[in-house]
């Protein structure tokens, strides 16, 4: 699948991974990796594999801080990382396997992050 049909994680899940969009691909292309960048550099994150993800569109849905956009266009930024970190992850994912899932109510730890 190419780029431009994929969906892609923002940054706004860096420190809060609630995880449950794992749970829900059909092609287990949602990969955790520790986030690059201050003011979260190290915190939980995940990103979209893009020459995986078929765009099925059902990890959107359950992601409870809408952290996930149906298409690069809606973040070109977070497109760009989310395939850049794609070896880094895959290498993470390898080494420590993935983050623990929270409970979809479990306040955000970030102030900027709402519950939907
Ligand atoms: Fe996985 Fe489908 Fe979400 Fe792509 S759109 S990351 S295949 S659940």
């Amino acid at each position: 699948m190419s780029e431009e049909s994929t969906h892609v994680i923002t940054d706004k899940c860096a420190d809060e991974c609630y995880a449950a969009c794992v749970d829900v691909c059909p092609v287990d292309c949602i990969l955790p990796v520790p986030f690059p960048n201050e003011p979260f550099k190290k915190k939980p994150f995940m990103i979209i594999d893009p020459e995986t993800c078929i765009n099925c569109g059902l990890c959107l849905p359950e992601c409870p801080i809408d952290a996930i956009v149906s298409s690069p266009e809606e973040n070109p930024e977070a497109a760009k990382l989310n395939r850049d970190l794609v070896p880094d992850a895959t290498e993470w994912q390898k080494q420590h396997g993935n983050w623990p899932t929270r409970p979809p109510n479990d306040p955000p730890h970030r102030p900027d992050n709402k519950l939907r």
